[in-house]
């Protein structure tokens, strides 16, 4: 199965690109699933001015509304085009501290098919480098963005293999991020390069069971590349590793 789960439209400050123009160059590059990971702030501010306003000025109102309406929207994305592609409903949840950027803690995302988790790693995460307890409070399905989870693993002090076992056992996957774009520069993620490099790190990950989702992380659509996003799904098949929701859809 082709599937891409990182992807962003206008929702996101960073995104250009409505659902439809998304979803469309998904079916045109032959993905079978296709999930939307929009940022939780760019959702749940709408605008980049009410971003940056003082927390003080709005205390965090109608966000959780606004979550439920980008959920609902991408859920008519979703019907419009079945039959043609699979649609998931996701998000992407900043975990960064400072100013409106982390999901406020009252929100509620569990309705959502998955969530994918970015920043772990950073020294100025509100997870504090812990995935579990983190996920948990979420109560979504989720999986980790564009992190060296061995590198992550090695400086909390952890083997590699116990903790995408205990990844595989509390269901989170982990993101290959295969983003080659403008907004990135052209730049490419050296721990994907590493992975796929090292028969090794695929054993490991082989033996843990966990799951390992491929994702664009796409901002606009002039730049996707749903061939390479094939191409690492399909060699993720051939190593023998599996994809989050594989067996959901046929
Ligand atoms: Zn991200
Ligand atoms: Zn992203």
């Amino acid at each position: 199965m082709i599937q891409d789960l990182h992807s962003h439209t206008y929702y996101s400050f960073c995104g250009k690109d409505a659902p439809e123009a998304v979803a469309e160059a998904a079916i045109a590059g032959g993905i079978d699933l296709l999930g939307f990971t929009d940022h939780n702030y760019g959702i749940g501010f709408q605008r980049v001015e009410m971003f940056y306003m003082d927390p003080k000025n709005f205390e965090g109102q109608d966000y959780g509304r606004c979550l439920r309406r980008y959920f609902d929207h991408i859920n008519l994305i979703k019907e419009k085009y079945a039959g043609r592609i699979n649609i998931l409903r996701g998000i992407e949840i900043c975990t960064l501290e400072g100013r409106n950027l982390s999901l406020p803690e009252n929100c509620d995302i569990s309705f959502y098919d998955y969530c994918i988790i970015e920043n772990l790693d950073c020294k100025d995460s509100i997870t504090g480098g812990d995935l579990f307890t983190y996920a948990k409070k979420l109560g979504c399905y989720c999986g980790v963005a564009h992190t060296d989870l061995f590198a992550h693993a090695e400086r909390i002090g952890v083997d590699p293999l116990d903790y995408f076992k205990r990844m595989a056992d509390e269901n989170i996957f982990w993101e290959m991020n295969v983003s080659y774009d403008s907004i990135h520069n052209y730049r490419q993620h050296q721990y994907v390069l590493d992975f796929f490099q090292s028969p090794e790190k695929q054993d490991i990950v082989r033996k843990s069971g966990v799951k390992v989702s491929v994702g664009f992380d796409g901002h606009r659509v002039e730049d996707y590349l749903p061939k390479r996003v094939a191409e690492y799904c399909n060699a993720l098949t051939e190593i023998g590793i599996p994809m989050p929701f594989e067996n959901d859809f046929n």
